[in-house]
């Protein structure tokens, strides 16, 4: 809902815009937010959004961690706004009572990455030549809390979920917003993707018209993503100090910066 003050803002937008280059990390209230796509405006996504959300047989439901819900960098609330079957769940864990679909147990798959000592996951490619799941489950949430909101989901989704990994390389180094045009935050090793890449490289494996809807999914999420490059600046790697191990000693080591636009 826009107030008054949010108004007189937006009539401002002009002459605060180079403001806003230099302090769009930090949270400020007075920027105006467009009440449909509920982005910034110097970075709604009304223009590319689809005039009527695209139509899929597969259920998607998104846990969405609580903290991740207000971030602005968040692919979720557009992912729900294209797809008419898209749902977002505010939670830290998948359990009974938390979404009437779930709790029916239906065919599905839920989108993660292989880990050590987790329960077996299928690729990508393999998952081509299954029957297609009814519904698709994803997490949103930086990777730590992901990681633990999986673990904490597994009870619940045993026996009727399968995992699947979208073909990660941990071999290569995670790509940030400057060098690749998909992807908006820093991610951890090659190959993570956002929610909204992840769910629209799945649905173009599954749905019958699979293909179409990863290449509208994927070309909303290109015009983000371009959107949200012009308001970032490069950051330099910073040094972090580190004690050596058993002497006490401090030595340097360069950590790259995950500060992020936001
Ligand atoms: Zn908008």
């Amino acid at each position: 809902m826009e107030t008054e003050e949010d108004d007189l803002n937006n009539n401002n937008l002009d002459l605060d815009l180079d403001h806003d280059l230099l302090s769009f990390s930090t949270t400020s209230r007075r920027r105006p937010i467009c009440p449909n796509c509920s982005r910034p405006s110097p970075v709604c996504l009304c223009h590319a959004l689809p005039a009527q959300p695209i139509p899929t047989t597969t259920q998607i439901i998104v846990l969405h961690h609580p903290h991740e819900v207000q971030h602005k960098l968040s692919t979720t609330p557009i992912l729900t706004k294209c797809l008419s079957n898209a749902t977002a769940v505010v939670g830290r864990r998948l359990r009974h009572g938390l979404s009437p679909l779930l709790d029916q147990s239906p065919p599905a798959i839920y989108l993660f990455p292989s880990t050590p000592n987790s329960s077996p996951a299928i690729t990508l490619s393999q998952l081509r030549h299954r029957r297609p799941p009814s519904v698709l489950i994803a997490f949103d949430a930086t990777w730590k809390h992901a990681r633990e909101m999986v673990r904490a989901s597994e009870d619940f989704l045993w026996g009727f979920a399968q995992r699947v990994c979208l073909e990660v390389d941990e071999s290569v180094k995670g790509g940030t917003i400057f060098d690749s045009e998909l992807i908006l935050r820093k991610e951890p090793f090659g190959g993570c993707v956002t929610t909204m890449e992840a769910v629209a490289r799945t649905l173009g494996v599954i749905e019958p018209n699979g293909p179409d809807i990863e290449d509208r999914l994927v070309g909303l999420l290109r015009e983000m993503v371009r959107l949200q490059a012009g308001y970032l600046r490069p950051v330099m790697p910073r040094p972090k100090l580190v004690k050596k191990k058993g002497k006490g000693e401090k030595v340097v080591v360069v950590e790259e910066d995950e500060r992020e636009s936001s």
